[in-house]
């Protein structure tokens, strides 16, 4: 026997009908990279999102065609996702900060039709067309050939229906480990997630909220705020440029109540504020993730009366996995108890399920001791890789993460490294991530990598290289003293290096793999 109530397909344009029908005038406001600033509304979204989609099937797009965008946070890159879904498509976020060859990989593997992009990527459209084999238009953002685009249609137009379980977006790895991956949301995936994040424990949103997404909608799809911001018809308020003085100014002069970002974006604010004395006012919660959230910087952002949310996850949930947000018993806590909490990965909203298994594959207990690898499923973790034939996932649906955590008996999870870059020392784990987190709470050190290097008797041991502050002496000897206060001697690096710089995945992550090549001959002294 079946219910009574109605079947309501969870189509991603909904929420867009919803936020024009009534939060219409909510502004969306940006700054762009030349400096000049823009101003509409959730129902100038909808009207631009609607003349896009006339004009994308103008252009001979089919539902299931793929248009990509190469661009920073603006209004006109929000048409472009809604729109392209709007007539059926499948946007397809690029990460223009990509190496040229996972660039070209990319695009071509997901055969791109149409590639929206900013005019500050123009040289690397330029250099990238002679090997993008499928896209057949390309149409610059901001040099007017957008709005004319869309300045050509009425805007009398009907969103192309269809299954909940179709495709709506494209999002690749960044490929911190071997080649990017597709990971294909579809309508169903993406507005359970998106009502999910809605939730007082997640990133608690509501219309009173001003949101400015500092994470780039190229990353892990700007993790999710894009649709959920229509779901409550928020007012947003977007930066193309990544400036802090940029970002702080917009912060204050339009009261914005929320941010989101990765945790180099917040040391670039603290440097700002340092050096002016100038500061966000408004804010009252900031979402970290993307990599651990370093203690000292949840420190100072909970200082200034900030809420923040540590977040969890990764391309293929979404990605939204977890939050360390307050728990029950938090106004009970110490200062430096709520700091510690914080500072884990947190808890899983309704949903999400996760487990910890040893190498055999034999689940853990949760008993904030057994750190195995961590595995996650739910209606927004991934099933199978864009084009790949076999599943991503175990036949219970469990997708195994490849990070190395610990789940603590309240359900608290804590990430301790990433299963490849765990430093296995006589058969016991050195997590490199913890290792890395204390070196940068030492004064002097700007940014510090550990690695595993060959030992003849430990198998492998840990090797520290720090790059320093401008204009700081911090002698391998004080960073040494700094970390056996905080790890196990065992753990402390058999040696300290100076480098100037530390290579990034294009996402702003250590890239361990091209650090670990480097040093894959290093012999210890
Ligand atoms: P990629 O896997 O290509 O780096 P993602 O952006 O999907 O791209 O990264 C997901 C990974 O980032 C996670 O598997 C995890 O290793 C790391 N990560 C994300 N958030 C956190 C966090 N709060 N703490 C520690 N690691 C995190």
């Amino acid at each position: 026997m079946l219910g009574g109530m109605q079947d309501f397909e969870l189509r991603v344009m909904r929420l867009l009908d919803h936020a024009a029908r009534e939060h219409g005038p909510r502004e969306i406001v940006t700054r762009w990279a030349d400096g000049s600033e823009t101003r509409t509304d959730w129902a100038g979204i909808a009207r631009d999102a609607r003349k896009l989609a006339q004009a994308l099937e103008r252009l001979g797009l089919k539902p299931g065609d793929r248009v990509a965008t190469l661009a920073m946070n603006h209004s006109r890159h929000l048409v472009a996702w809604y729109g392209a879904i709007g007539m059926g498509g499948v946007i397809h976020t690029i990460n223009p900060r990509l190496f040229e060859d996972q660039l070209a990989f990319i695009a071509n593997h997901a055969e791109d039709q149409v590639l929206l992009y900013d005019r500050a990527f123009a040289p690397v459209v330029e250099k990238m067309k002679p090997h993008w084999t499928t896209i057949r238009h390309y149409i610059c953002f901001d040099d007017g050939a957008f709005e004319d685009l869309i300045g050509a249609e009425t805007g009398d137009y009907t969103w192309v229906e269809g299954d909940e379980r179709e495709p709506c977006m494209l999002c690749y790895t960044s490929g911190t480990t071997g080649n990017p991956k597709g990971v294909l949301y579809t309508h169903r995936s993406t507005v359970i997630h998106a009502i999910t994040e809605l939730q007082p424990a997640e990133f608690d949103l509501s219309t009173q909220s001003v949101a400015m997404p500092i994470v780039p909608m190229f990353h892990a799809v700007g993790w999710g705020l894009p649709y959920a911001a229509a779901a409550v018809g928020l007012k947003f308020v977007f930066s193309a440029i990544n400036d802090p003085a940029v970002l702080c100014e917009l912060m204050n002069r339009e009261k914005v109540t929320h941010s989101a970002g990765v945790p180099t974006v917040w040391f670039a604010m603290f440097q700002h504020m340092d050096a002016t004395g100038a500061a966000p006012e408004h804010l009252k919660i900031v979402t970290i993730g993307g990599s651990a959230a370093p203690r000292a910087m949840i420190e100072r952002l909970m200082k200034m009366g900030v809420r923040v949310n540590h977040a969890w996850g990764m391309t293929e949930t979404s990605p939204i996995g977890t939050m360390g947000a307050p728990s029950p018993d938090w106004d009970d806590l110490s200062f430096e108890a709520q700091v510690d909490q914080v500072s884990k990965q947190g808890k899983v909203p309704f949903g999400v399920e996760l487990r910890t298994v040893d190498d055999d594959g034999a689940v853990l207990p949760r008993d904030s001791a057994s750190s195995g690898r961590l595995q996650v499923r739910g209606p927004w973790v991934i099933k199978q890789y864009y084009g790949e034939e076999q599943l991503a996932v175990d036949p219970d649906n469990w997708f195994d993460t490849g990070d190395v955590a610990v789940l603590h008996p309240d359900g608290t999870m804590q990430i301790t490294d990433r299963a490849k870059d765990v430093i296995k020392s006589g058969g016991e784990w050195i997590s490199s991530v913890e290792l890395e987190n204390a070196a940068v709470g030492c004064a002097g050190v700007a940014e510090a990598a550990a690695i595993g290097v060959f030992h003849p008797k430990w198998d492998e041991r840990p090797i520290l290289l720090v790059v320093r502050k401008p204009d700081s002496g911090v002698t391998p000897e004080e960073i040494a003293a700094h970390l056996e206060r905080h790890v196990a001697k065992w753990w402390l690096p058999d040696e300290i290096h100076f480098v100037e710089s530390l290579p990034h995945t294009a996402t702003g992550k250590l890239l361990k793999t091209a650090i670990r090549a480097q040093y894959k001959d290093f012999k210890l002294a």
